[in-house]
C-alpha cells in the first residue's frame, strides 16, 4: 500500500498521534477510530471517528474507508477486531493482540514457546491467590490478567492474608501471581517485522520507573553488550514466534546474574521507544507504518545517545510547566500530546535530550527537568 493510501488506526492516544504524524509525513491519509473526540491521534488525523469500539456499524463504515488497519491500543474487544479483519487487512493480526492483551495468555505463550519469564501461576479466587502466593514465597506480585498497564491492577504481597485482600480489591475474574524478581535493571527492545518476515531491532533502552510508571529511558542501555544482544535476539525470536507484522515491544528484567526474563509484550509502539523519533534514522512509528503497508523497513540506526523523559500531569501542580526554559538547551526535543486535562499520572508529553554520551544526556536531562518543573536545587517538585 503506497503513499496516498489511507491507514486506519484503532485507538486515539499519543502512540497513535506519533504514528499518524509519521504516516502523514510519508503522504498517507490517516483515519482514527477512538471512543473520545479531539483525541491526541484524532487531532492530527484526516478523519476522526468518535464511537465506542463496540459500535460495530460505525466500525464497519470506518474499515470500508481505509486500505489497511493497525492499532495503538491493546484493549480492543475481540469481536470488534474480528469484524474489521473480515473487511480489511489488520496488522499485527488480531490473534497477537489477543495473546498480548491478557497476562495469563501472554505467560502461557511465553512458557509454551520456551521464553524465559518469572515463575507464575494463574489464580481465580482469593483462596487460590493466597495459596499460590504462599507457594511462590514472599514478597510476590498479584497482577490482574486483563487491562493492566503502568502498574494498574497490581499489588506487592507480603503475606497470604495480603494476597487475599489484594484479590478482593482487584475485582477481576482472573489474575496472575508472580515471583518477586530481584532485578539489576529493566530494559526493553522494540523490533519491527515486515510482510516478508524480515526483522529490524531498535537499540536497547534502559528504563527507569517511578511509582510503576516509566520515568526515563536511557539509550544505549548501560548493560554489557552481550546482554543487549541477547535481549535483541529474544525480541526477534518472539516477533517470529508470534508472526507479528508491525511492531513488537518486549520488556525485560535483567537479573543480578545478567540473565533476562521477559516481563511484558506489546504489539504496538511503546513508551520506551519514543526516543526513536528523535534519535534514530527511522522511528518506531514510521517502522510500524512501513511494516503494515508492506514497504521495506527503514534503518533503526541510533544517531545519538539519548535520554527520554516522560512529562506527567503531576507537573502541572505548580501551574503550566516552563516550556521555554526547557527548550533553552538546543539538544532538547519536546513532544506534547494535545491532552486538555493534566491529571496526575497521565502522560501529557515527553522530551528527549541528545548528547554525545549517555552521561552527558543524563546530566542535561536532570537540568532540563529542573528548569521545566522550576525545581530549586535539592527541592524536588516543590
Ligand atoms: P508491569 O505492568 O508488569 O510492567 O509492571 C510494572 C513495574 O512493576 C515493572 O516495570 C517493575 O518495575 C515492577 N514489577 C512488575 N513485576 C515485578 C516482579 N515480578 N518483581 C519485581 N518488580 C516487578
Amino acid at each position: 500500500m503506497l503513499p496516498g493510501g489511507s491507514v486506519g488506526l484503532l485507538g486515539g492516544g499519543q502512540l497513535g498521534r506519533m504514528f499518524g504524524i509519521a504516516a502523514r509525513r510519508l503522504g498517507y491519509r490517516v483515519h482514527t477510530f477512538a471512543p473520545s473526540s479531539d483525541s491526541p491521534a484524532g487531532q492530527i488525523s484526516d478523519v476522526e471517528v468518535s464511537a465506542p469500539y463496540e459500535d460495530l456499524d460505525r466500525l464497519a463504515e470506518f474499515a470500508q474507508d481505509v486500505d489497511v488497519v493497525t492499532f495503538e491500543f491493546e484493549n480492543i474487544p475481540s469481536a470488534s477486531l474480528e469484524l474489521v479483519e473480515n473487511l480489511r487487512p489488520v496488522h499485527p493480526r488480531p490473534e497477537v493482540l489477543r495473546i498480548c492483551q491478557n497476562r495469563a495468555r501472554e505467560k502461557e505463550f511465553l512458557t509454551r514457546k520456551g521464553f524465559p519469564c518469572a515463575r507464575h501461576s494463574l489464580v481465580k479466587s482469593a483462596a487460590e491467590a493466597a495459596a499460590s502466593a504462599a507457594m511462590m514465597g514472599f514478597p510476590a506480585v498479584l497482577k490482574s490478567a486483563d487491562f493492566g498497564y503502568d502498574g494498574k491492577g497490581q499489588a506487592k504481597l507480603r503475606s497470604a492474608a495480603e494476597a487475599a485482600e489484594a484479590w478482593e480489591r482487584l475485582d477481576a475474574p482472573a489474575a496472575v501471581i508472580e515471583e518477586w524478581v530481584d532485578f539489576r535493571c529493566e530494559i526493553s527492545v522494540v523490533c519491527a517485522r515486515d510482510l516478508s518476515g524480515k526483522v529490524e531491532t531498535f537499540p536497547v533502552s534502559e528504563n527507569l520507573h517511578r511509582d510503576h510508571i516509566l520515568e526515563r529511558s536511557v539509550v544505549p542501555a548501560r548493560v554489557d553488550p552481550g546482554i543487549a544482544r541477547e535481549a535483541q535476539r529474544l525480541a526477534v525470536d518472539l516477533a517470529r514466534a508470534l508472526d507479528v507484522v508491525g511492531l513488537l515491544a518486549v520488556e525485560f528484567f535483567v537479573r543480578r546474574d545478567g540473565s533476562l526474563l521477559v516481563n511484558e509484550l506489546a504489539p504496538r509502539p511503546h513508551n520506551s521507544g519514543h526516543f526513536t523519533f528523535d534519535a534514530c534514522a527511522t522511528s518506531q512509528f514510521e517502522q510500524q507504518l512501513r511494516a503494515v503497508c508492506g514497504l521495506a523497513l527503514g534503518s533503526p540506526r541510533l544517531l545519538s545517545p539519548v535520554v527520554m523523559v516522560n512529562v506527567l500531569g503531576d507537573a502541572w501542580v505548580g501551574g503550566e510547566p516552563d516550556w521555554a526554559a526547557l527548550l533553552s538547551d538546543p539538544d532538547v526535543k519536546l513532544h506534547l500530546y494535545g491532552k486538555s486535562e493534566a491529571l496526575p499520572r497521565r502522560k501529557m508529553g515527553h522530551f528527549c535530550v541528545l548528547k554525545p554520551s549517555v552521561e552527558e544526556a543524563l546530566r542535561a536531562a536532570d537540568a532540563a527537568a529542573d528548569r521545566l518543573f522550576r525545581r530549586a536545587d535539592g527541592d524536588p517538585g516543590e
